[in-house]
């Protein structure tokens, strides 16, 4: 029997992920199915689940896509040639990639431009370190945390930038930077790290549950990038710690040989798997909330479908008075929506 759970704060949904999640929520909701998006919205198996079942088509292929319908990108961020196509074929195409994909993106295409080559730190053949590479393939070299900087080929004139996937492992990335700082003297790296606050923030929270907990269930999907590394962060710490879906991937063994149990989730599960979870471990003794830092970081919707969506109501409102001046349209009102409001219409 579990006396207690420990429940991590902050977990689950980051930014970008409700942003991407309330996009596509609202394409389902004006378009007429199917709707695309290109690679799944996010790395979550319930989410793309729940989406198909409101009529999204994921594809992996922008070909694939029939000329006309509407296009989503996901969250990761895609080549530009990507980007490109979708926005040719498509009748209205939305970029849902999380701002600070772009700013990786951004960073890639500079530090090329001034004749850098790059290593950029990421899990191959992860789609967010296919989007970014793609920026300067000619420049960019993939680095994969595990093998370490053996695989990389250029830098003869010193000149060396070190990018990273924002989803890694603090202690990935800070491994390849210690080796790349001692080959590269003057490497040039990003003034912090590429990690993204939603991945640092979590992590340092498995880390706080780690020193009370017998176990860690880390709620999230195989290919969910963080979520995996949550669970690293969890087993370096000494506790046996599991990658589950859901309730379903609990094995009863593990709880017989848990008094307390830290629970926590990838920035791409909803919370209501967490819920059920915290629901099948039963605690005796209840939940704790154990909380490192508050999170208030809001991304808008995409301006793509911001701009679709202003146009649209002013159609609808055909010039009649029906808002008074200064009250708040679907667009405004999205910054006091959840993402998981918006999954509970879709019936998750
Ligand atoms: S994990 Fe970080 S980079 Fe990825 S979508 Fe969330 S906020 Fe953006």
């Amino acid at each position: 029997m579990v006396d207690k759970v420990l429940l991590a704060e902050p977990r689950g949904f980051c930014a970008g992920v409700e942003m991407a999640i309330k996009a596509l929520t609202w394409m389902v909701q004006v378009f007429e199915p199917p709707v695309y998006c290109y690679h799944e919205i996010v790395h979550n198996a319930a989410v793309v689940a729940a989406f198909e079942r409101a009529g999204v088509i994921f594809v992996d292929d922008i070909d694939d896509v029939p000329v006309g319908r509407p296009i989503m990108l996901s969250a990761h961020g895609s080549a530009p040639e990507v980007v490109t196509a979708a926005q040719d074929r498509a009748a209205v195409m939305v970029d849902a990639v999380c701002p600070l994909v772009t700013k990786v993106h951004h960073e890639v295409k500079r530090m090329a431009g001034k004749g850098y080559d790059i290593i950029y730190v990421g899990h191959d053949g992860h789609d967010e370190a296919v989007g970014a590479i793609a920026e300067a393939p000619e420049a960019a070299q993939l680095v994969d945390p595990r093998i370490g900087l053996d695989t990389f080929t250029g830098g003869e004139d010193g000149r060396v930038a070190l990018l990273a996937q924002t989803t890694l492992g603090l202690y990935e990335w800070e491994d390849v930077l210690s080796s790349a700082q001692s080959q590269f003297p003057e490497l040039w790296t990003a003034r912090k790290s590429d990690l993204c606050y939603a991945t640092t923030n979590r992590q340092q929270a498995i880390q706080r549950l780690a020193e009370r907990a017998d176990l860690l269930l880390v709620v999230g999907s195989e290919n969910s990038s963080n979520t995996q590394a949550l669970v690293r962060v969890g087993s370096n710490a000494g506790v046996p710690a599991y990658r589950i879906d859901g309730p379903e991937g609990i094995d009863q063994e593990w709880l017989d040989n848990a008094r307390v149990v830290g629970v926590t989730a990838g920035a791409s599960a909803p919370d209501q798997r967490v819920q059920k979870v915290i629901e099948r471990v039963n605690p005796h003794d209840g939940v704790e909330l154990v909380r490192v830092t508050e999170e208030d970081e809001y991304f808008p919707l995409p301006p793509q479908l911001r701009r679709f969506m202003q146009t649209l109501q002013a159609l609808v409102e055909g010039g009649f008075a029906c808002r008074t001046p200064g009250q708040e349209g679907p667009v405004e009102l999205d910054r006091h929506t959840s993402a998981t409001e918006a999954l509970s219409i879709l019936g998750v």
